[in-house]
């Protein structure tokens, strides 16, 4: 278990056949406009605000909460001196997955949806002295970054190799919900599905991917185009950087989730 003043991960390093064990560390502020200015740029046009997984375990307490708004505030206030601090977890956390033997993994956007890969530069402390990079990616090659986002632009940028995206689907406003499918059209980038139900969700996944036989294919329907993909089981493990490339992501709605009717719950 690794507690920074940014990111934790909890103790349940993933085995993951042929590529070894990974340990997740993620960083939860407070999103949309909770810290007073906003940082998940995309919640209002995909309706995803009321159905935030920011209050669902930790989130729950007050504290956590405070927390969560403290760090944002940092973050908004002085991005310089908030970036040094995310090094600094970032290389106790490097070093606490040596010592462990796993391989780590960082969430940076457990709760917001911050494009860390523009305009984030960092200096990290190496041997040979303090060095400067453009973002994180370039400052911690030695770690496997992942992100679910809303902001469907991202996908098209050349991504540094250690950062891997995938889209978050909401059908809760449908010209969202085509900006979404028009990019995974054009850049072949991952889709995640929220699934009313285990057994929804089951229902499409493809057996093709899960070493069963025939394949079934899921289509999601905004206004415009549709998207007809193999589903991929997204709830084995949350090392989404190890998905097939090319698939709807399919996962099924918990906690909270299950009663979402905005449309970010589908089916
Ligand atoms: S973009 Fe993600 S973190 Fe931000 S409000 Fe929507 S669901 Fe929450």
């Amino acid at each position: 278990m690794f507690r920074g003043t940014l990111i934790r991960s909890g103790n349940n390093a993933k085995t993951v056949k042929g590529d070894g064990e990974f340990e997740t560390a993620i960083m939860y502020l407070a999103p949309f406009t909770l810290a007073g200015t906003n940082v998940c740029p995309m919640a209002e046009q995909a309706g995803c605000v009321a159905g935030c997984l920011n209050t669902a375990g930790r989130g729950a307490y007050n504290n956590v909460q405070l927390a969560r708004i403290a760090k944002t505030k940092r973050y908004l206030s002085d991005r310089i001196a908030f970036m040094q601090e995310l090094a600094l977890d970032l290389q106790r956390f490097v070093a606490y997955c040596q010592r462990k033997g796993v391989k780590p993994a960082v969430r940076l956007n457990g709760t917001s949806d911050i494009q860390w890969e523009v305009a984030h530069p960092v200096t990290r402390a190496l041997a040979q002295g303090y060095w400067k990079f453009a973002n994180v990616f370039e400052a911690f090659p030695e770690v496997q970054f992942y992100d679910y986002t809303k902001v469907y632009k991202r996908v098209y940028r050349a991504l540094p190799s250690n950062y891997s995206l995938v889209l978050s689907y909401s059908e809760a406003n449908p010209a969202y919900a085509d900006k979404v499918i028009a990019a995974a059209l054009d850049t072949g980038a991952n889709v995640a599905v929220v699934y009313r139900n285990k057994a929804t969700r089951d229902a499409l996944v493809s057996p093709s991917l899960e070493g069963r036989g025939g394949v079934i294919q899921n289509s999601l329907h905004g206004t415009g185009e549709s998207l007809s993909r193999e589903v991929f089981n997204g709830d084995d493990t949350d090392l989404r950087f190890l998905d097939p490339t090319g698939v709807i992501v399919g996962l099924y709605a918990k906690g909270r989730a299950k009663r979402d009717t905005s449309g970010f719950v589908v089916g």
